[in-house]
């Protein structure tokens, strides 16, 4: 995933010069290190509705990745760069892993999976294990084999702590470390924002030495235009009910700079007609409460006045065919 960074490069500065030794010495004879950058790339892996958007938001401190209280909702990678001092976590947000046949959900669990590999390090996300239970859940026994089978590191996160007790969260670390070996255990909330510090301090022991592989400013490397698509997606799931969300997709069509205001057209795809019925309510008042909700948080994001308009269309079964998830975007 990381191009080799030529650290020539940053060893070449002006003024202080290489000794035999590899170390660079300022002018005042003060030994350094040869890059003090700490930089990673740290996957967000799980169930579905673990809690791994909400922890990638938390992590940045933006609203990047939508969440939901619906399972699934997350498609496409997302990353969240978090820079602090010396050291910038690169967050890769995944689809939720778990069994399916689906075409869409095979394209999104096969991603997830194959972003275990390409990172530095891994975070998995589990939930506190329900008192009745003694066993992780079947996907979590999938997702144990993956990372036995792994050569990265993983450090177990217990999230959403705030529903469980403290003999709860005990128990459930022992389940889990008895199935597998963790760089370490965490249990945390994502959504109290508790015990986060915890999870930095020891995510930043294991950064690797590396430059920087992004501005220290940036938040992401999605276009804005896949952020707009996104909130308009996440607005449709907490809006509708039952699988109508699971069939939609969001393609941005125009974003154009007005005098007064930013303009964007969105067109959104369902499956089937009754579909279109639903989405758009009586008198088209689902598809205006949609976009209201839609635009004011694309309008927090950009920091500017957006004129949104949604046109639905229908696609049929294009969670289904292969071509259609290419046009619209699930590669
Ligand atoms: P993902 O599918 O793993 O990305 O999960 P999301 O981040 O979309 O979260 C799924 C649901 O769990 C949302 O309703 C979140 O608000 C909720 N959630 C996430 N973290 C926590 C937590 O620490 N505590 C509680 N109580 N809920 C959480
Ligand atoms: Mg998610």
């Amino acid at each position: 995933m990381h191009s080799s960074h030529d650290f020539e490069q940053i060893l070449a500065p002006p003024f202080p010069f290489t000794s035999q030794s590899g170390f660079i010495f300022s002018e005042s004879n003060t030994i350094e290190m040869s890059s003090q950058e700490h930089c990673g790339f740290i996957g967000l892996i799980g169930r579905p509705n673990v809690g791994k958007s909400t922890l990638l938001n938390k992590l940045i401190g933006q609203d990047l990745s939508i969440t939901t209280p619906k399972p699934q909702t997350t498609r496409n990678r997302l990353i969240g760069i978090r820079t602090q001092g010396a050291s910038q976590m690169v967050f890769i947000d995944t689809p939720g892993i778990h069994e399916s046949n689906l075409p869409l959900n095979r394209k999104m669990i096969d991603y997830a999976v194959k972003t275990l590999e390409e990172t530095d390090l891994n975070l998995w996300l589990v939930e506190p294990l329900k008192p009745h239970l003694i066993e992780p859940h079947p996907d979590d026994k999938k997702i144990l084999d993956l990372i036995r089978n792994s050569n990265n590191k993983t450090i177990l996160v217990i999230n959403k702590m705030d529903l469980a007790d403290r003999a709860r969260v005990l128990r459930t670390i022992d389940v889990f470390s008895q199935n597998g070996s963790f760089a370490e255990i965490i249990p945390l909330s994502a959504l109290k924002s508790t015990n986060l510090e915890s999870l930095l301090e020891q995510l930043e022991q294991y950064l690797p030495e590396h430059p920087f592989f992004f501005e220290s400013d940036q938040l992401t490397d999605a276009s804005e235009r896949f952020l707009v698509a996104e909130l308009v997606r996440e607005q449709i799931f907490r809006k509708l009910q039952q699988e109508l969300p699971y069939s939609t997709a969001v393609q941005v069509e125009r974003f154009e700079e007005d005098p007064n205001c930013l303009r964007i057209d969105c067109l959104v795809c369902v499956e089937r007609e009754s579909q279109k019925g639903i989405l758009i309510g009586k008198g088209g008042t689902m598809l205006k409460q949609i976009g209201t909700a839609a635009r004011e948080k694309i309008e927090k994001l950009l920091g500017q006045r957006v004129f949104l308009a949604l046109h639905v269309k229908v696609v049929k079964q294009w969670t289904r065919k292969t071509h259609h998830l290419q046009a619209l975007g699930y590669h």
